[in-house]
């Protein structure tokens, strides 16, 4: 069979016929309770490994198994994925079942806020130290890693700054040591970069951004590489993790179109970061796919296109003169999450969250999500924002 292109997997994963049962769209299974036949037959069921089998509600039913099949499907050389009842759920049980006490952490320093907060609180609380790097380190960070290292976490690119990182380098550094990678790939998604098939050995998506594409539900996952999936599956369910069916079943509806919503999101939002990039008003775009962007040759090398959300700096200015652009903006929402439909901006001081590097800026940062409204539109809009903005900067 040829190599189906990214429009055509996300319409045909995980509609397995005894998923769907012939219907194009797999039901609404919605279980606590499954009931047996016999005795004989609730015994048999009772086996640790109840993936894909009818057990007890909390284990799932067709309905998320259609959906973490189709994100399986989606990353070639991946074993299994499991759903989470959000992004965070499912970066905070990864790190869970892979670290223990004594054991170090790496994290980036660009890594998404509460990531950091889990290394910091319930992670240290449990005896797991936590370093953090500069997300540039590349092949670098061999000499952050000691013998008790366990996990290299990777976010890239990251989420308010959208540095590139080294993804086969900090791989190889890693395997060289029997380090496990764990990489949060919610800006990208498998469509733009398939974590598995580069040697990350978890890839973790906020399925609540893009998978779910609509502003309304909260869903994570996590896909394992061949051999990984068992401790993954063993924490997940000791912790009691698990994704309501309904929710599975509108991320699996998103999923159909998130080919085509990416496309035109990362068309859009490329077109905007070039417009802002000519504007006097803007120091610098925070987009990978321009050179201003710190990791952009990687982004080149390794990626497959970019998606909508992305920031700029401001030319000088403050709180205010921030303020004052984003509040009268017509068609972009104010509000945290990104990946539905509709466009957003949001201001962001990256260096609240730094420890191991200095942000420095020429002005304050806005993030825009760039959602699918007509771009002449949205430019119009920032346009009239860059005008307030230097109308209160002075
Ligand atoms: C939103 C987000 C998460 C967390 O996802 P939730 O579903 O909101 O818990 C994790 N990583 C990144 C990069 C995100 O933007």
């Amino acid at each position: 069979m040829s190599e189906k292109q990214d429009k055509t997997k996300v319409v045909a994963a995980g509609r397995r016929k005894e998923w769907t049962q012939g219907i194009v769209n797999p039901p609404v299974w919605r279980a606590s309770t499954i009931l047996y036949d016999d005795v004989a037959h609730l015994r048999a069921s009772g086996a640790s490994d109840t993936h894909h089998r009818l057990f007890y509600g909390r284990r799932g039913t067709p309905t998320q198994w259609s959906l973490a099949d189709a994100l399986t499907e989606l990353e070639p050389g991946a074993e299994a994925t499991l759903l989470y009842p959000s992004g965070v759920a499912a970066i905070a049980s990864t790190l869970l079942a892979l670290l223990s006490p004594g054991d170090h952490l790496l994290l980036p320093d660009s890594s998404y806020d509460p990531t950091r907060n889990f290394a910091n609180g319930l992670l240290r609380r449990m005896g797991v130290e936590t370093s953090y790097y500069d997300p540039l380190i590349g092949e670098g960070i061999a000499a952050l890693c000691r013998a008790n290292t366990r996990v290299i976490l990777l976010e890239s690119p990251g989420s308010l700054t959208f540095e590139v990182q080294d993804v086969p380098a900090i791989v190889a550094a890693a395997r060289d040591r029997g380090i496990a990678t764990v990489l949060d790939n919610t800006w990208a998604t498998p469509l733009l970069f398939p974590a598995i098939a580069r040697g990350i050995d978890y890839t973790i998506l906020a399925a609540t951004k893009y998978v779910v594409g609509h502003s309304d539900v909260m869903l994570g996952s996590v896909t394992a590489a061949q051999g990984r999936y068992a401790a993954l599956r063993d924490a997940s369910y000791q912790l009691g993790q698990t994704a309501s069916p309904d929710d599975a079943w509108l991320g699996a509806r998103g999923l159909r179109t998130m080919a085509i919503r990416l496309e035109q999101h990362g068309r859009a939002a490329l077109r905007i970061a070039e417009w802002l990039k000519t504007r006097p008003e803007v120091a610098r775009v925070l987009h990978p796919a321009l050179p201003d962007c710190p990791g952009h040759a990687l982004f080149q090398r390794d990626f497959k296109g970019a998606s909508g959300l992305f920031s700029f700096v401001l030319a000088g200015g403050g709180e205010k003169a921030r303020a004052a652009l984003i509040d009268g903006l017509e068609h972009f929402g104010i509000g945290y999450s990104w990946g539905g439909y509709e466009s957003l901006a949001l201001p962001v001081d990256p260096q609240r969250f730094r420890t191991a590097t200095e942000w420095k800026a020429e002005g304050p940062v806005v993030r825009l999500q760039i959602g699918l409204e007509d771009p002449d539109d949205l430019i119009a809009d920032l346009a009239q924002g860059l005008a307030r903005f230097a109308g209160m900067r002075g």
